[in-house]
This record gives structure tokens, sequence and C-alpha cells, in this order.
């Protein structure tokens, strides 16, 4: 997948967005979904998407862009808050040549410590029930 091309209503987050795939939610409002990454890269690595569609930031328009970062850095905040972490990445890939897999925007926020290596993009699916009490954590930390 490129950086052109359209919108595919099929992928697996637009599935999550109209509620016909399940996810381990974090935070919704109007503006964005938030839910755990099931294939997380650290302990407590989550993701926020615009519910707006669009395939990448590039397609994002500025209003939802600023709603997404907004809501994106007051997350960062809560898991910072509930995990204590040396470090939080927040990343987000465009295209498959960067390291996109799924085709509709979202960022990732990734806590760090210090000396325990980043996981593989796309490892190991996590336990159901941690991730549960991840959610749990950084929403009461909101
Ligand atoms: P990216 O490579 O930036 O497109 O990231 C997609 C992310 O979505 C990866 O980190 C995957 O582990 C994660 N992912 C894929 N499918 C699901 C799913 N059904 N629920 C939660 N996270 C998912």
């Amino acid at each position: 997948m490129s950086l052109t091309g359209t919108y595919d209503d099929a992928n697996i987050f637009a599935k999550i967005l109209r509620g016909e795939a399940p996810c381990v939610k974090v935070y919704e409002d109007d503006h964005v979904l938030s839910f755990m990454d099931i294939f997380p890269q650290s302990s407590g690595h989550f993701l926020v998407l615009p519910k707006a569609k669009s395939r990448n930031l590039l397609e994002l328009d500025d209003a939802a862009l600023q709603e997404t970062m907004v809501r994106v850095k007051r997350l960062a905040a809560a898991a910072r808050k509930a995990f204590n972490p040396d470090g939080i990445v927040v990343t987000q890939f465009n295209g498959a040549p960067a390291g996109q897999t799924v085709f509709h925007t979202h960022f990732h926020i990734i806590p760090r410590w210090e000396g325990e290596a980043l996981g593989r993009h796309g490892g190991g699916q996590a336990d159901m029930d941690v991730l549960k009490d991840q959610a749990a954590k950084i929403a009461a930390a909101l």
C-alpha cells in the first residue's frame, strides 16, 4: 500500500470503529477512539484513532488532526500517571514502506522503560485480561 489509493471500509480499524470487531477500549468521544494494541511493543502500548476516515496523516484534515493530537497528549499523560514509565514514544506510520500495516490513520502511544528493548512491531498477541487491566488504569488516570 503506497501513499496513494482509496480508503478501504473493510480495514480492521474501520470495523472496530463501526463496532463490528472487538477492541479493549481506553477512551472514546466524538473525535477519537483509543484502544489497546493487541500486539504490543511494550507493556501499555495503545492506539489513538481519529474517527474521520483517512488512510494516513496526509489525508487527515487539519481540524480532525488538531482534535486528535490534543487527545493523544492527554492520553499519553494518563499513561505516564498510570504506568510511571521512563519515556513515552508517540509515533505514526504512513504507507507500507514506512511500516504502516492498518490503513486508517492512528497514533501509537508506547511507554518505555530504561534498559527494556522495544518488542517487534506486530509481534506476539497480548493476554486480554492484562490489556483490560491496563486500559482501566489509563482510563482511571484521565
Ligand atoms: P501500524 O503498523 O502503524 O499500521 O500499526 C497497526 C497496529 O495495530 C499494530 O501495532 C498492530 O499490533 C495493531 N493491531 C492490528 N490489529 C489490531 C486489532 N484488531 N486490535 C488492536 N490492535 C491491532
